[in-house]
């Protein structure tokens, strides 16, 4: 088996020097992240509010920590004084939220919007018209200590390459006419994780969120 510092390169290798790569470090021990940063990685992606509380106080503080799992909003105060991008907003209660803990840290906090692209049950994520709808909205327009700069998006779990492609492609196509419709600058997008990074590459992608190619598998999710 290959280090993790060999991991990051080979993958480094593959990805052009202006995408963000994401390590996804989630139930991965200290040291396994202490690697990754020793081999200069400083983007890393948590899913579970507790852990990535527990990993910014351990861990070099120049880390930027992505949260990029499910957040529930009676726990986005916990990851509101550090974190660096939330990428799966899906509900303007929570953008509400991150907003209110924004304003007690005297900060703006970077989001995503995550959208809904997959043709399975099992992933959260906003609609593109319900994504409309709140950047359309007067209270959306209200809250100024969130930022959306961007939108992250899972596709389907599928070996069907072309569908996995365009399901990535109505992300870019989506986040093109919003930006040019709301005049904001949409400008990350965060899909491809260890199965189909490649191919979100292809599809435009410029920030890509990789968990066990680099750390190995993870006995649990
Ligand atoms: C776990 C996870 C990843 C990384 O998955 P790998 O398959 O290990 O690369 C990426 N994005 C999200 C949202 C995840 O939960």
């Amino acid at each position: 088996m290959s280090s993790i510092a060999e991991n990051l390169q080979r993958i480094k290798s593959e990805i052009p020097t202006d995408i963000t790569l994401v390590a996804v470090s989630k139930t991965k021990p200290n040291a396994a992240v202490l690697e990754a940063y020793d081999a200069g990685q400083r983007d890393f992606g948590e899913n579970y509010v507790q852990e990535l509380v527990d990993k910014h106080e351990q861990l070099p503080k120049d880390i930027r920590w992505h949260f990029i799992g499910h957040l529930q909003s009676n726990k986005v105060k916990y990851i509101a004084p550090f974190v660096h991008l939330i990428h799966g907003v899906d509900s303007f209660k929570l953008l509400q939220e991150i907003n209110k803990q924004g304003l007690k840290n005297n900060r703006v906090i970077d989001c995503l919007l995550q959208l809904y692209i997959a043709k399975e049950e099992t992933k959260f994520g906003l609609l593109f018209e319900e994504s409309e709808a709140i950047l359309n909205s007067e209270s959306f327009k209200a809250l100024k200590n969130i930022s959306i700069k961007g939108f992250m998006a899972m596709a389907s779990n599928t070996d069907n390459s072309e569908q996995i492609k365009s399901e990535f492609l109505s992300v870019r196509e989506f986040a093109r006419e919003a930006s040019s419709v709301f005049h904001l600058p949409f400008s990350t997008l965060s899909y491809g994780m260890s199965s189909d990074y490649k191919l979100a590459l292809e599809a435009g992608s410029n920030m890509v969120r990789i968990g066990s190619t680099i750390f190995g598998e993870r006995n649990y999710n």
